[in-house]
């Protein structure tokens, strides 16, 4: 396939997980891709190597979204080693449930920076370098919709950047500049691993509630990535996708 064939894309927190999943996609599907990571340097260069032994380019590049310098060094890489930018993918992020009483301002601090700031730095950086069919893709959650108990600081990150989707598909829509939003239902991931999702009542409730009734893979949620950055999905802009096998 190279529908994404001469297009350029950055994934942030593409070292493991739905990032991973949405690099090789795009490296599938033609584009050259920057896959950025925070702290698993090991984690993007297997991405890449994975991207590079199916033929494909890819270069890893470590920035903390939270951090202005560096996100604009993550957008300066891509230039550098591709020459251009088309496609932005904000998939950074981190879940940590608390109920309400819980709430600490570290909680608040760290999923506010990174889900919220983090995807508003990285389009501020690379706006710029987008021209006419450039789209900028926010991965956002089906929680804005379900709204589960004691997930009120991770729900209102991902409620934030569906808002923000809105208002950046009207202000760079007269540059030709498109931005959606994904909004997966609970995927297996190194995240969702590591939280104790896999495996929990939690998982269970997911799958009771979701009517294609089971929960979801990386590879359910990359396709629809490298169709919105493309340009079958030219006269899409400023939706939130929900990608969650029916759960809403
Ligand atoms: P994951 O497996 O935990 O991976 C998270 C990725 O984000 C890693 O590559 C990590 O990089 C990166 N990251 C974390 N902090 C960062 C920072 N400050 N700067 C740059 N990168 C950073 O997570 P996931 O489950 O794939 O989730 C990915 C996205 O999908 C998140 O936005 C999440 O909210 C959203 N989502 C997930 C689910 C789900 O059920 N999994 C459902 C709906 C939405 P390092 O490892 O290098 O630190």
């Amino acid at each position: 396939m190279s529908k994404l064939k001469d297009k350029v894309a950055i994934v942030t927190g593409a070292s493991k997980g739905i990032g991973a999943g949405i690099a090789r996609q795009l490296a599938a599907d033609g584009a050259k891709v920057v896959v950025n990571y925070a702290s698993s340097k090991g984690g993007a260069d297997k991405v890449v190597a994975d991207i590079e032994a199916a033929g494909g380019k890819a270069v890893a590049v470590g920035a903390d979204v939270r951090n202005k310098t560096e996100v604009e060094g993550l957008v300066k890489a891509a230039i550098d080693n591709f020459g251009r930018l088309d496609i932005v993918v904000n998939n950074s992020g981190i879940y940590q449930f608390a109920k309400i009483e819980e709430t600490t301002e570290e909680l608040y601090r760290k999923q506010f920076d990174i889900n919220v700031l983090g995807p508003l730095l990285v389009v501020a950086a690379a706006a710029p370098h987008l021209g006419k069919g450039g789209s900028i893709i926010n991965i956002s959650s089906v929680v804005t919709r379900v709204l589960p108990a004691e997930s009120a600081i991770y729900s209102g990150t991902k409620g934030a950047l569906d808002a923000i989707t809105g208002v950046l598909s009207r202000e760079l829509a007269p540059r030709g500049i498109r931005v959606n939003a994904v909004n997966p239902g609970l995927i297996e991931t190194e995240g969702t691993h590591t939280a104790g999702v896999m495996g929990s009542d939690f998982q269970t409730w997911n799958e009771s509630q979701t009517p294609l009734g089971r929960i979801g893979q990386v590879e359910d949620i990359a396709p629809i990535v490298s169709y919105l950055a493309s340009d079958d999905a030219r006269w899409v802009t400023g939706e939130i996708i929900l990608a969650a096998g029916g759960m809403r």
